[in-house]
């Protein structure tokens, strides 16, 4: 098996990022050689980094961080049908597709997912922020050549929004809350809008990310805490047909139940640690449908296709682009909230 050394940001525990050089080796019959050409740092990147853990899965040994990727192929295998130099968005995901979940299409639930940078299994599935890396070829989607690497590395978060909207069902015309603008409730928004939503509202404490909402498109962006606008949205039962809640505080989980309309559905989509006292009574007298939502299956081809067909713009959300040398200082830059929406490294 050929190996190479590469560098590559890995994290070590808590606020210890490091570009370091590592050696990695690719099985060249099964698997393409990718040179990465741009990542961008994830929620649960972030998460790793400011805590040393995302949800539930902690980390024990150094990782590779990064599955929002974006890359130029070296080598791949014979009737792979990929070829050296052709221009691909990557898909992290990585299922077992033998399980009965994986048959029924339900991939993204599949409990062998290995899903790059992270640390839910042991060993820890290596990310791809690295200047090459390993991939099944049915990970990597060719985009048209003059495409635009910044824009698609907005594949992967986009295909976590597509699939929210494919929980909701149809959009048509619908009344749509996102609660929570960072970049997975901004990509949601302009996801709704073009899958038919008549209007889209959005709610955030940060003035920044309703500003981000607004110019992605969203009718109105407001502050969840104005009382005067949680008493209109909860009025003869509730206001919006589908509520989106992208932000995963309780405040906003527990609110968005007044929020729906009788009849109307609810998707989760904002990854929360805390556990929430729930009013189970409205949601059951006014017969609304909670779904979770999580990570994406075929959208994410769905994703790459609307970034190409410039029918989503994700422009707006792009803060910074940041050199793997500069790593610290790219995350301490995406946890900053309050000045940063989504960072770009560059390999
Ligand atoms: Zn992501
Ligand atoms: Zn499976």
């Amino acid at each position: 098996m050929p190996s190479q050394a590469v560098s590559a940001v890995v994290i070590h525990k808590a606020h210890d990022v490091r570009c370091e050089p590592y050696v990695m080796q690719w099985n060249e019959d099964e698997e393409v050689l990718l040179k990465v050409e741009r990542g961008g740092i994830c929620g649960s990147d972030i998460h790793y980094y400011l805590h040393g853990r995302a949800g539930m899965s902690v980390l024990k040994t150094p990782m590779i961080l990064g599955h929002e990727l974006i890359g130029v192929i070296e080598q791949a295998p014979q009737h792979s049908g990929l070829y050296p130099g052709q221009r691909v968005a990557v898909n992290p995901s990585r299922a077992c597709n033998v399980c009965a979940l994986c048959l029924a299409g339900k991939q993204n639930l599949c409990r062998s997912m290995r899903f790059m940078g992270s640390a839910q299994f042991h060993p820890h599935v290596n990310g791809g922020f690295a200047q090459y890396i390993a991939l099944n070829p049915q990970q990597c989607v060719p985009c048209q050549s003059d495409a635009d690497s910044k824009k698609l590395v907005f594949a992967e978060p986009l295909a976590v929004c597509i699939h929210a909207i494919r929980q909701a069902g149809d959009l048509v015309g619908k009344r749509v809350l996102v609660t929570g603008a960072g970049p997975i409730g901004c990509l949601a928004i302009a996801a709704a809008l073009a899958s038919g939503a008549a209007d889209v509202f959005a709610t955030d404490i940060s003035e920044r990310c309703r500003s981000l909402a607004l110019q992605m498109g969203a009718t109105s962006a407001s502050d969840p805490r104005d009382e005067e606008q949680f008493q209109r949205w909860s009025e003869n039962g509730g206001y919006f047909d589908v509520c989106f809640e992208a932000s995963g505080a309780v405040a906003a989980v527990t609110s968005v139940v007044n929020f729906t309309r009788p009849g109307g559905t609810i998707v989760q989509l904002g990854m929360g640690s805390a556990s929430v006292d729930y009013p189970i009574g409205s949601l059951l007298v006014k017969e609304i449908t909670l779904k979770g939502s999580f990570r994406f299956t075929e959208e994410f081809t769905t994703a790459v296709k609307w970034l190409e067909q410039q029918r989503i713009d994700p422009s707006p959300l792009l803060s910074a682009e940041v050199h793997m040398e500069d790593v610290t200082r790219a995350f301490e830059m995406a946890s900053d909230k309050e000045r940063y929406a989504k960072i770009q490294i560059l390999f």
